[in-house]
């Protein structure tokens, strides 16, 4: 039996009947774009987050612009941000024409490096855009003590981080704007692509509201150029059935992680996430590290693992400073050493809620195996 990285069959076997409902209770309603059923989401999620308001939109990538662009970033200042993420997080800054500024992450959390970040702000920095990767959480007591101390405003890629939290307050309740994304894939899916910005800002709000309909603030009065971004009636419909079920959703990736990394401890070669203070984490991916002298090694454990069935990804091959996109921002090899070491160790085992006890033994057993018949150089587990 293969193990997929990841699977929506089973979901669908719970929660399709009310899916159905609602998506059909839509269709008939005749009200595609706005309307109830997306307020009811908004209001629900912002709930859900402990903010006071939340700004659907089509993408996290749109989110964050829209945040960026409320914020008044662009053209001429710096948004310091990582470069272990996905491409969007870095997309979103050049997009509303501001540049982003690479720094690199702590080796043990993966996470935008406070230290380095702080070390980086200059006079044209206007923004942190710290990223919750694979679901953990950054300390966000010390990323806000950062921005105040500088006078930066914060904007929290929240993609894969729907239910983590930060010492028991929500992530994209910290910052001055929280985005999430609805990709299938992270914690909250919808049907297809949906995004949405938290804030305690009603200023905020209510600008990217109107960023998100043409920078229209009555009909047909347009105050700025904004986009066409905007939430599904459909996908909110899906979402707010699926939103109650998120923490539950989440308790069971925690213990997906936790027998892991009870299973795979001590597992010569193989370096597992850090585990201390993780009570937040929401665990979108449970990524391990093989460290090698080449991303070789990994890349044989990720093939033999193939070849037992089990469907691993790399997330992320190519640190956004070496993409070929922003070979002009000019960041040579060798400029973020812990980032460009983790492009070529890490390994995302599959993960998600429904994942079986079968599954997981399979792939803790194929894992032992694929590294015990590595040929390429391990590197010790001190690296
Ligand atoms: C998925 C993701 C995004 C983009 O989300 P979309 O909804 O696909 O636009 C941004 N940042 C991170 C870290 C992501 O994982």
């Amino acid at each position: 039996m293969a193990v997929p990285p990841f699977d929506l069959r089973r979901q669908l076997e719970t929660m399709g009947p009310a899916l159905d409902q609602a998506v059909l209770e839509v269709l008939h309603s005749g009200q595609y774009i706005g309307g109830k059923v997306v307020a009811r989401f908004e209001s629900a999620f912002a709930g859900s987050v402990g903010t006071a308001h939340a700004v659907s939109c089509n993408s996290c990538t749109d989110a964050l612009v829209l945040a960026l662009r409320a914020l008044e970033v662009g053209p001429g200042d710096e948004v310091i941000t990582t470069a272990f993420s996905f491409f969007a997080t870095a997309e979103a800054i050049s997009a509303v024409g501001a540049q982003p500024v690479f720094v690199d992450v702590d080796p043990g959390s993966y996470l935008l490096d406070l230290d380095q970040a702080e070390a980086a702000i200059g006079p044209r920095t206007r923004a942190l855009l710290p990223v919750h990767l694979f679901g953990r959480p950054l300390n966000m007591e010390r990323c806000m003590a950062v921005a105040h101390r500088h006078g930066l405003k914060v904007v929290e890629d929240c993609a894969q981080a729907a239910g983590s939290r930060w010492a028991s307050r929500p992530v994209g309740a910290w910052g001055d704007a929280g985005c999430f994304s609805f990709f299938p894939t992270k914690n909250l899916g919808a049907a297809g692509d949906g995004g949405c910005v938290t804030t305690n800002d009603p200023r905020l709000s209510q600008r990217m509201r109107e960023l998100a309909v043409h920078g229209m603030a009555e009909r047909y009065v347009h105050n700025t150029l904004g986009y066409n971004s905007r939430l599904d009636a459909l996908q909110a419909a899906v979402l707010l059935v699926k939103l109650p079920h998120l923490p539950s959703l989440i308790s069971a990736r925690q213990r997906h992680a936790e027998a892991y990394g009870q299973a795979l401890a001590h597992v010569n070669g193989l370096v597992l996430p850090s585990l201390p203070g993780m009570a937040g984490h929401s665990w979108n991916q449970f990524v391990v590290r093989i460290p090698g002298a080449t991303a070789q090694v990994r890349d044989q454990v990720r093939a033999a693992l193939q070849q037992q069935g089990i469907n691993t990804i790399i997330y992320y091959p190519i640190p956004i400073h070496r993409q070929p996109a922003y070979r002009h921002l000019d960041y040579s090899a060798g400029s973020l050493p812990v980032t460009e070491r983790l492009a070529g160790e890490v390994l995302s085992l599959p993960m998600f809620p429904e994942l079986t006890v079968d599954q997981r033994g399979q792939v803790v057993d194929s894992l032992r195996l694929a590294l015990g018949n590595v040929t390429a150089p391990l590197q010790g587990l001190s690296a």
